[in-house]
């Protein structure tokens, strides 16, 4: 198939033959006619299926009719709302470059940054707005954005918002645009809560799912290392000396541990980057432009920072903390090993993670090769050291005490 099978208009199939697609990716051929429809979507997708592209150019296509109406009179006719900051500009970088021959503009809106440049850019006039929650509801109570044009809603990775606790401003938001509009809900995968959801805010959808390939997994080399959790760091910077070579992204379970690791592997010698939830937002691009041009070869994240940013050509991932959800492992490894190329996953186990490691292998059906051949050995009789919990750090009994406290995220 084609992407001029798919119907699109000429000035979209130019942007798109200049960004050297040939054929459209399975969710695009999936996703395009049912939104050029307007029937409201579900659809499951990961990053790198190219989903952003599934909605983006049947939206700027629907939009195209309005697309001349003079700047200051624009009224923002899409709303998508994404979990992350460095996810909206991507969405945003997508946008510009399919709607490079239309009059259609699009802008970004997160928090961490300057508001004012923000509301100079909503004063000029939008067709499409890109969005995290808390910026949004910010500038929308201040009356900079105004949701009744809204025609097309898009929520991405719902269940990363749903991860982050954005359940009620998802909400908010959605009831702050008009009854009668499309709705289209993406998510890696479609859990129980991401499809409660779905079901309170999209009308009779069309449900879509690009799960990845068993082949995909059997692309990539995976490689267990059973460890004690104190030696981690340094069979991480063995594997790094020795085994792991190229573009690197070591995920790590917190931000604390992404920050020990960073200053370990600096120490070391290592250009190293990171990225999570307590950085700035400018300091997060910068980690991640300077990832993606090469100047640092290995990244540390945290799996909510790293969710969803198209990082390709990358040689290999490094689970330095397993994740207890199957899904989450899947997600990191398949990271590596795209379009063709043999990626690399290397796994690094402490006791305490045995049982991370038992529902993984049943989730990929895969008995991940154990690597015995390394200095730090773990024994295979080690039981998992099992923390004692404090008492309350806040006084029990008074009304209200600590209840009210906001959560400190760890991601
Ligand atoms: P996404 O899943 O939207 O993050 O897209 C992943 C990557 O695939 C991005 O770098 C896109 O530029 C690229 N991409 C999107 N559609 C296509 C296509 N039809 N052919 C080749 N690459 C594509």
């Amino acid at each position: 198939m084609s992407f001029k099978d798919l119907k699109l208009n000429k000035p979209l199939l130019k942007a798109i033959a200049e960004s050297g697609y040939d054929e459209p990716t399975l969710i695009q051929e999936r996703c395009i006619p049912p939104i050029l429809d307007k029937k409201n979507v579900i659809a499951s997708a990961q990053t790198g299926t190219g989903k952003t592209a599934g909605f983006a150019l049947p939206i700027l296509q629907l939009l195209s009719d309005k697309q001349d109406a003079p700047k200051r009179q624009k009224k923002i006719r899409s709303l998508i709302v994404s979990p992350t900051r460095e996810l909206a500009v991507q969405i945003n970088e997508n946008f510009k470059t399919y709607a490079k021959y239309t009059n259609l503009r699009s802008s970004v809106l997160f928090g961490g940054t300057s508001i004012e440049p923000q509301i100079d850019i909503l004063k000029k006039g939008i067709d499409i707005l890109i969005a995290t929650p808390g910026r949004l509801l910010d500038l929308h109570k201040q009356d900079y954005v105004n949701l009744d044009h809204v025609e097309v809603f898009v929520l991405d990775e719902a269940d990363l918002m749903l991860d982050m606790g954005f359940i009620d401003d998802i909400k908010k938001i959605e009831r702050l645009c008009p009854t009668h509009k499309q709705s289209l809900l993406f998510s890696a995968t479609i859990p129980y809560k991401v499809e409660q959801l779905a079901n309170s805010i999209l009308a009779e959808p069309i449900r879509i799912d690009v799960t990845p390939e068993n082949s995909s997994i059997s692309s990539i080399n995976q490689v267990l290392y059973y460890v004690p959790k104190r030696n981690k760091i340094e069979l991480c910077l063995h594997l790094l000396r020795n085994t792991v070579k190229g573009r690197i992204l070591i995920f790590r379970r917190t931000k604390f541990g992404v920050d020990k690791l960073e200053k370990t592997l600096l120490k070391n010698g290592y250009k190293a980057d990171s990225i999570h939830g307590d950085k700035s937002q400018s300091d997060r691009q910068t980690a991640l432009n300077k990832f993606k041009t090469g100047y640092v070869k290995i990244l540390i994240a945290t799996d909510v920072a790293a969710r969803g940013i198209d990082i390709s050509e990358l040689d290999a991932v490094i689970n330095f903390d397993l994740p207890s959800v199957p899904e989450t492992y899947i997600h990191r490894i398949g990271r590596t090993g795209r379009a063709g190329n043999i990626g690399a996953a290397f796994s690094l186990c402490s006791a305490d993670e045995k049982s991370y490691i038992k529902k993984i292998q049943e989730a990929i059906n895969v008995q991940i090769p154990i690597e015995t051949e390394h200095p730090y050995p773990l024994d295979p009789k080690a039981k998992p050291i099992v923390h004692k919990k404090k008492g309350s750090k806040y006084k029990k009994g008074r009304k209200g005490s600590g209840s009210k406290k906001k959560k400190k995220r760890w991601y």
